[in-house]
């Protein structure tokens, strides 16, 4: 689904649904969430209908859930930073990273339409095209790690779509064998958490990445030096459909000190 208002992106959204009676059901929710969304109500939605065949879809685990609480953004990009450099990816890759989001990665300034993938030792920005970026899509939780998750989410507040659709991407992009970590920080003004995510420390949160009101936010794919098939982990990001079946850890909110 995608929505507007006034010709401006409002909100989009999608999923992989199991069973063909859930179809029906499934377009009403997009509609509602493009009609009833928080910055107003769409005047333009589009809505479409891909059928997969099973024999496409790959099945994985949703990646181990922790949260960091920060006293301001500042600290946030410093842990993330450090996050970053645990996972594996060059201080030099990860804080010129950090610095292409906060002045906005697309060319003008502005936040690109999807994630900049970055050469993890020498920070070299690799996507072809630097205003749309590389969007993943195809990728959905079944309908009972999905009613898991919200349970579990809600036990710490944290039961939004925000988290819930960022974990999702976040799983399917760490499940690239060419991907080292994932950075990402919102372009909703009113939302100023954040991640680093990496298949060996999962998808840790940070509650402050940027400051109330900054609409610049973008996402950065850490790609591990010497990929040489770069057309075939896109290909993987944008098309391969992926059913995730397992729900990971959810662990409380850690109060970071500050300390490297
Ligand atoms: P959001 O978390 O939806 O606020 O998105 C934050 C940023 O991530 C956007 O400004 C885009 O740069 C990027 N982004 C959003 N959706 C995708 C996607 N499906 N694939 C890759 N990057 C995305």
């Amino acid at each position: 689904m995608h929505a507007s208002l006034d010709g401006q992106h409002l909100s989009g959204a999608e999923r992989l649904v199991e069973h063909f009676d859930s179809v029906e059901d499934e377009l009403i929710c997009m509609l509602h969430r493009a009609l009833q969304h928080p910055r107003g109500s769409a005047d333009r939605i589009s809505l479409q209908v891909d059928e997969i065949p099973c024999e496409e879809k790959l099945t994985g685990n949703l990646l181990d859930f922790s949260g960091y609480l920060v006293g301001n953004w500042e600290q946030g990009r410093i842990l993330a930073c450090h996050l970053l450099t645990e996972a594996g990816v060059s201080l030099g890759a990860a804080s010129c990273s950090l610095e292409y989001l906060a002045n906005g990665a697309a060319p003008g300034g502005s936040s690109m339409r999807g994630a900049m993938l970055v050469d993890a030792q020498s920070g070299e920005r690799l996507e072809k095209d630097q205003t749309r970026g590389v969007r993943v899509s195809r990728m959905d939780v079944t309908k009972v790690v999905r009613e898991q998750l919200h349970r579990c989410l809600a036990e710490h507040g944290l039961d939004n779509s925000h988290v819930i659709e960022a974990l999702i991407l976040a799983s399917k992009v760490v499940s690239a064998p060419e991907i080292v970590a994932e950075l990402c920080w919102s372009d909703d003004p009113d939302y100023q958490a954040g991640y680093v995510a990496s298949s060996a420390s999962g998808y840790q949160r940070i509650n402050l990445l940027k400051p109330l009101g900054e609409e610049r936010g973008g996402r950065a794919f850490f790609v591990r030096p010497g990929s040489a098939d770069l057309a075939g982990l896109i290909q993987y990001l944008e098309k391969t459909p992926l059913l995730i079946d397992r729900i990971g850890k959810i662990d409380r909110g850690i109060t970071w000190s500050g300390q490297v």
